[in-house]
This record gives C-alpha cells, sequence and structure tokens, in this order.
C-alpha cells in the first residue's frame, strides 16, 4: 500500500492541480512485491482529464512494480461532495473568496476606453507573462459580449463540472474562464444587466479557482454594466488602463480609468500600445504618439496620486500572429521586442506586495 500511495503522490490531477492521493482519488489497492492492482476514482463520467491521469498512474507505478493493473472508475455522489467540501472548505456556497479582506490574491481589472487597442491580447500576455515568472494566475474573460480569451489562449475544451462547481481549463499555466466556454457556435449573447451581473458572479463563486497571486479580469470595452458590476463584487481590485498613442483614444481610454476610480478602483497604470513600428533600427510612430502619457497624467489628477505609464509595446506582426494562432507571444517568442516589453510590465506587476491591495505601490513610473 505504501509503496503505491509514494508512487501516486507524484500523479497530479491536471485540473485541480493538486497529488491525486490528497484527493481521495486512489479507491482499492492489492499490492504484492512486484504486482499492484489500484482503483482511480475520477470526479465525474466523462472526465476530459481520464487519459492523462491513467497514463500518468501507469507510468508512476510501472517504475515500481512488474505487473500494473489499473482500474478506472468513477466517483460516488458522497464521495464528490466530499471532495467539493475538501476543495471549498467550510465556506458556504455562492462564496466569493476574493471579496474577503483576508483574501492574498491581487486582483487586476484591464480595461480600455474602446475596442480593438490589444487589451485582451495584452491581458493574455500578461497572464502568461505572470505564470512565467513563477505566479498562480488566474484569467476572467469579463468581456461577455466581444470575448476572445479562449482563442486567444488556444483552448477548446470546455470547464469540468463536478456538480455546481466549475474546474476551469488550463493553458500555459493560467486557469481560464469565459462565456465563451458556455455559447454553442459563435452565438451573441443578447443579455441585458441583470443577466450579466449573475454571470460574472458566478464566475467569481462557482469556479474553483484556488489559491491564487493574481486574477487579471478582462473587462469589456468603455464603461458598461459589467465594469459597474465587477467593482461592487471585487471592492480590492485595482486596474490597468489600455490605450493607444492617439489622442482620440486616448480621451476616451481616460474615462475608462475614470470610472474605475469611480468604482473604488485605485488605477495600477497605464499600457501605452502599439506605440511604434520598428523597421532598420528606426522607429515609425504609426498612431501618433503621447496618448499613454497623457492618460497618465489625466489619472494621476483625477486620483490625486501618482499612476505611472508602465510600458509601451511596439506593434508586432509576430505578435498578432500568434495571437491569431492561440498562442501567447510572451510564449511563443519571449525575445520578440512585444514579448519582451509586456514581461517588463508583468515584471513590475510581479513587485507588488501581495494582497495588500489599496496600499502604497513600489511602482515606479518610465
Ligand atoms: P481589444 O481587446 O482591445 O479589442 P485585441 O486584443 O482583440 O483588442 O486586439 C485587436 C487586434 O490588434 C488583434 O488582431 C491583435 O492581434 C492586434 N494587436 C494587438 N496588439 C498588437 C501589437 N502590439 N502589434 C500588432 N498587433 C497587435
Amino acid at each position: 500500500m505504501k509503496k503505491t500511495l509514494a508512487a501516486l503522490s507524484s500523479v497530479i490531477d491536471p485540473e485541480l492541480r493538486r497529488p491525486i492521493t490528497e484527493l481521495d482519488m486512489v479507491g482499492e489497492i492489492n499490492e504484492s512485491a512486484d504486482s499492484v492492482e489500484v482503483q482511480i476514482k475520477l470526479t465525474i463520467v466523462g472526465c476530459p482529464a481520464a487519459q492523462s491521469i491513467e497514463r500518468d498512474v501507469t507510468k508512476a507505478l510501472t517504475s515500481e512494480f512488474k505487473n500494473v493493473s489499473v482500474n478506472m472508475t468513477t466517483m460516488t455522489s458522497e464521495e464528490r461532495d466530499a471532495l467539493k467540501k475538501k476543495l471549498r472548505g467550510d465556506k458556504p456556497m455562492r462564496f466569493n473568496p476574493f471579496a474577503q479582506e483576508s483574501s492574498l490574491t491581487k486582483v487586476i481589472f484591464v480595461g480600455s476606453g474602446k475596442g480593438g487597442v490589444g487589451k485582451s491580447t495584452l491581458t493574455v500576455n500578461l497572464a502568461v507573462a505572470l505564470a512565467r515568472l513563477g505566479h498562480k494566475v488566474g484569467l476572467l474573460d469579463a468581456d461577455i459580449f466581444g470575448y476572445s480569451i479562449p482563442g486567444l489562449m488556444g483552448i477548446s475544451q470546455s470547464p469540468t463540472k463536478v456538480d455546481e462547481l466549475m474546474l476551469p481549463p488550463i493553458a500555459f499555466d493560467v486557469k481560464v474562464i469565459s462565456i465563451g466556454f458556455f455559447v454553442a457556435d459563435n452565438k451573441p449573447v443578447a443579455w441585458r444587466g441583470p443577466m450579466l451581473h449573475r454571470a460574472v458572479e458566478q464566475f467569481l463563486t462557482d469556479v474553483y479557482w484556488g489559491d491564487l497571486d493574481y486574477l487579471l479580469v478582462d473587462l469589456p470595452p468603455g464603461t458598461g454594466d459589467v465594469a459597474i458590476s465587477l467593482g461592487q463584487l471585487l471592492p480590492g481590485a485595482q486596474s490597468l488602463v489600455i490605450t493607444t498613442p492617439q489622442a482620440a483614444a486616448a480621451t476616451i481610454a481616460e474615462r475608462s480609468g475614470a470610472i474605475g476610480l469611480m468604482t473604488g478602483q485605485s488605477v495600477l497604470g497605464v499600457i501605452e500600445n502599439m506605440s511604434y513600428f520598428e523597421s532598420a533600427g528606426a522607429r515609425e510612430f504609426l498612431f501618433g504618439q503621447g496618448g499613454g502619457e497623457a492618460v497618465a497624467k489625466r489619472l494621476s489628477e483625477l486620483s490625486q496620486s501618482q499612476v505611472p505609464l508602465l510600458g509601451q509595446i511596439p506593434i508586432s506582426s509576430n505578435l498578432r500572429e500568434s495571437a491569431d494562432g492561440g498562442v501567447p507571444i510572451v510564449d511563443a517568442d519571449p525575445s520578440d521586442p512585444a514579448a519582451q516589453a509586456i514581461v517588463e510590465i508583468a515584471q513590475q506587476l510581479s513587485r507588488l506586495p501581495r494582497g495588500l491591495s489599496g496600499k502604497k505601490l513600489g511602482l515606479n513610473p518610465i
């Protein structure tokens, strides 16, 4: 028994990110000197992780025993209830872990004034960059009407549901949830305020996020119902404002930052995207200059605190192509100048103290 359990403690459930021995997924064991027969209990029938768990279990046991037999079954509903309790602790249903004062998760809203400035692309890249820096990261796609995160992260698999608890798909080490996982055939989502509020609330309460260092939230562009709901649901959140260098875009971006201030978030900083195109060592400022700085200055005035311009991301066809292919540039080609600029911003974010929202930040304006 001991030898089997020791070997199986190295098998990690890919969705829950914990050893299967800790999740009570190991059933009956018949162990002799050179043979083992073991029962593995999956959370649900048709669990998408079944094959990879079976493969990992077989591999772990084959290194210890000559004859290995693995019998895959499913948990009973009592066993599943016990597992849910273990995952959620004694928290009641509809519990929003990020709204607690004791929460150590940094919640970061990523917003922009208008669409098309690269907000979603930067959000996924920042999330992946933070994960590559060793943080535990979640990404909530709150752009309900214009969701694009599943495509940008190359995820086609829906969350596994253990009764009412949703296990978010994981890509590039980031846990992801999006309305896109629940909408068939690219159908439009035509919802009014209360439905939107309910959807984003469920993304916080019914998803097994586990212990996160960062939760990045991709807001819809502009200043709508969803942003206001999220401001109420996540009172400790701080925001990043994405703009392009164009004066017109900057004026609108300012408004989205200002709404954040009105719903109680402090602004962590501004990111200017598509700042310039570099060719043969010369920079061309295709969309003008100064937008990021103007937004940072204006939001500093409005908030009466220092809002830094955290970075300027160049135009990169590499970035666009890899985004279209579902692989964020910081993973596909970390040497790309746009990827480097994004990683540099992630490093600044990663220097923030964990779970001290609202306190003075040690960010330096560039
Ligand atoms: P938003 O979320 O603000 O609507 P997206 O992230 O969808 O914007 O980006 C809009 C388009 O611009 C996408 O095709 C994306 O690949 C492209 N894009 C974003 N940032 C850059 C960049 N720095 N260089 C080149 N293309 C970019």
